[in-house]
Order: structure tokens, then sequence, then C-alpha cells
């Protein structure tokens, strides 16, 4: 059970790989202690049991609820059973080192005001910088590795912030360090499926990769004209790769921002609305573990999206799903509607619905750039109101240098 494994393993397996996956249950508290069910050769089965003790990890790490351990499942499962000072952490480049213990190590240099990258327990570039920095600062050799002087380093240094702020300061801070525009700014977006899958088919002949596609070349153009470089994760003509991939895509990028187009699908047909998804970790301790940009963005986007279209608001939410966490910008899912629904599907074969969306994330992405200064009028701005808002923001700003 190495994390390179590719096996994905679901009800009615059995073999070495579900016991590992039943002992790591059983670590995290999900599967009480005891014997599991187990096959000819002494190896556990992946009982309803198993299926509904793997639920309820990924529902408290916000990962898909399938009951299934696929490669997000399985890394998030192998990386829960360290906790910091277990073992010794040190960068690796050509295998990140990952779990809770990389967690709680970026979360305490964040809180002591070193800036190792979003915390999302990859042992990256960014925390090895901060780490080493941390040491030098503290009179310690700074070799990058964790072992028992650096821990109690850390031990003898009461925190300095708590929780979570020091996430949002710092994210705010890079912003406002960047400036109140879009101008200059690299987006990326990242149309959902595409190459081989299509994704969700629905009424009205729409297929939810050519619809992603579409909508994001809407976006391009209005994005385009405020002077934002933006890249897509895909075209038709290119493989599209998987979400992991294309985060580190969009991290080789060095985007600002990026932004994923889904639509959504349920068997039932009922389900409708739009729906928005952010990087945040359900159990972070005072949400040390959260992106806060990300998580204003999402629920401006979701806003503004409802405000021009009149679909549903499904809310916005946080998760840990590789595109989100993987990133090292703030990263925004939104789900544009279902494809199964009657009301939605209507609404998005016309192309007008997706010109309002696209205006929404322009309008949305200003808003964010804007900082905390603008929180009125959610939904009526309009891209001509948001211009003369940016004109008097500015002219404000020249105007306190003298004002005394
Ligand atoms: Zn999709």
């Amino acid at each position: 059970m190495t994390p390179q494994q590719s096996v994905v393993l679901r009800l009615g397996d059995s073999g070495p790989a579900v016991t590992a996956v039943c002992e790591r249950l059983v670590l995290s508290g999900d599967l009480p202690p005891g014997r599991e069910h187990t096959d000819a050769s002494g190896d556990a089965v992946y009982d309803e049991r198993v299926e509904q003790a793997v639920k309820s990890f990924q529902q408290r790490r916000g990962l898909i609820v399938d009951g299934i351990v696929g490669r997000s499942t399985y890394a998030v499962l192998d990386g829960a059973r360290w906790t910091l000072g277990d073992r010794v952490l040190r960068y690796l480049p050509e295998h990140f080192v990952e779990g809770d213990d990389v967690v709680a190590l970026q979360a305490r240099l964040a809180e002591l005001g070193f800036t190792p990258g979003k915390v999302d327990g990859l042992h990256g570039p960014s925390t090895d910088s901060a780490l080493r920095a941390f040491q030098a600062a503290v009179g310690l050799v700074p070799d990058g590795t964790v072992g028992p002087e650096t821990m109690r380093a850390f031990a003898g240094l009461r925190r300095s912030v708590s929780g979570g702020s020091a996430n949002a300061l710092r994210e705010r801070e890079q912003i406002r360090r960047s400036g109140f525009s879009l101008s200059g700014r690299t987006i990326v977006l990242d149309p959902g499926h595409g190459g081989r899958d299509p994704g969700a088919h629905g009424r009205h002949g729409l297929v939810e990769s050519r619809l992603a596609l579409d909508l994001a070349r809407r976006i391009e153009g209005r994005l385009s004209a405020h002077g934002v470089n933006v890249v897509f994760t895909r075209t038709e003509a290119t493989d599209p790769g998987t979400d992991e991939e294309r985060a580190a895509f969009a991290n080789s990028c060095d985007a600002d921002l990026v932004l994923s187009l889904h639509t959504d699908h349920s068997v039932t047909g009922s389900a409708h609305g739009a729906a928005t998804y952010f990087y945040g970790h359900p159990d972070s301790p005072g949400r040390a573990d959260w992106s806060v940009i990300g998580e204003s963005f999402a629920d401006l986007l979701l806003r503004e999206v409802v405000a021009r279209t009149g679909l549903t608001d499904c809310r916005s939410h946080a998760r840990t799903w590789p595109l989100l966490r993987r990133t090292r910008m703030p990263a925004v899912r939104l789900d544009f509607g279902y494809l199964s629904h009657g009301g939605d599907a209507a609404a998005l074969a016309d192309t007008q619905t997706l010109d309002h969306v696209a205006e929404a994330v322009v309008v949305a992405l200003q808003r964010v750039y804007l900082g905390d200064a603008d929180t009125s009028r959610t939904g009526v701005l309009r891209l001509d109101d948001l211009r003369r808002h940016l004109e008097m923001m500015r002219s404000q700003q020249l105007g306190d240098g003298t004002a005394g």
C-alpha cells in the first residue's frame, strides 16, 4: 500500500490493500476496532460496515462521499495517521510528503508569521523555505528537517496569532500588495471534462464538456478586455488530464486564481440550481486550513450568478477536492445548473444565460480584487458601475495622501 498505487477499492473487494484501509479507518476512529470480516487467506473484506466507515471519513474530510477508496480518499486516509512529531519531515522534490502532520507543520509556520503557502498537507518547496526561515530565525541550522530540535523550538514558542487569521491575513496581504485591479493578473480557466470524457449529457442536446468550454470562451473574451492574461487548462484539441494534473498546470502558470467550470446532473431530474466550491478543510481548527479568498470569491460569484440568471442558489461549500487542494492559489469551482433539470437546461440552451454567467464571473473577480471596500449592491453592479467605482477609489486613495 504505497501512495503511488492507483487501485480503486470498493464494496465486495478483499485482500491486503483492504486490510490496510481498515487499519487506517480504525486509527481515524471511523471503524470500530475488532474483527473485520476476512476472506479465506485472512485478509479483510470490504463489506457494508467498511463502506459506511469510508463514507463517514469522506464526509468529515470534505471528500466526495461515495464509499469508494480512490486516489483522493486514499491519499487523505494514508496521511491521516500522522501527527506532527511522529516522523521526521523534510522536503523531497521527487515526491512531496503528504499527511496531517504536514498540515500541522504548515499551520504552525503560518501562525508564527512564516509563509508555507497553502495549508494543504503537501510538503512542497514553499513549506520547505518557510521551515528553513523559521529555523534560521530561532538560531537552528536551517536544514529543512523537522527533527527533535525543531519540535522543541516549536514547543517553546507561544502562538503569536491564533487559528486561521494568519492564513486570512496572508491572502489579503497578497491582494493588497498586488493592487486593486484585474489588469495584469493571470486567471486559469478550467472547463470541466474534455477529451474522451464528455461529462454529463442533458436535455436540449447539451453536453457538459462543450458547454463548459463555451462559457470559458465567453469569460475569456471579457477578461482579456480588462487586461487579464487568461490561460485554459484544455481546449477541444488537447488532452484534459486529471484534476491533479490541471492543478499542477495552474501552479506552473503562477496564476492568481483558478476557476473550474462544471454543470451538475442528478438521477431524479428534480435537483436544480447553481453552487460554488472553494478549498477548505471542515475539521480545520480555527479555519487555519481554509482559503479565505477562495471562499470570498465563491460567495460573490454565486450571488452574482444567481442574481443575473435566476438559477436557484445551492450555496457555496468548502471542499478538499484535488483541484482545490493542490493549487497554490485560490481556486473555485462553479457548477452552473443541472443539465438533468428541464428549467436549468432550457436556460443554459440560451446563449444569453452563458453571457450572464460570464459577466457574473468578471464582476465577482473585480469585487474580490477590490478587497473589503465594496460589499454593497450584490447582483446589480454592472461593469460600468464598477469602472466608475474603481476610479472613485483611486482618487480617494490619492486624496488620502494629502488630506492628512
Ligand atoms: Zn463535471
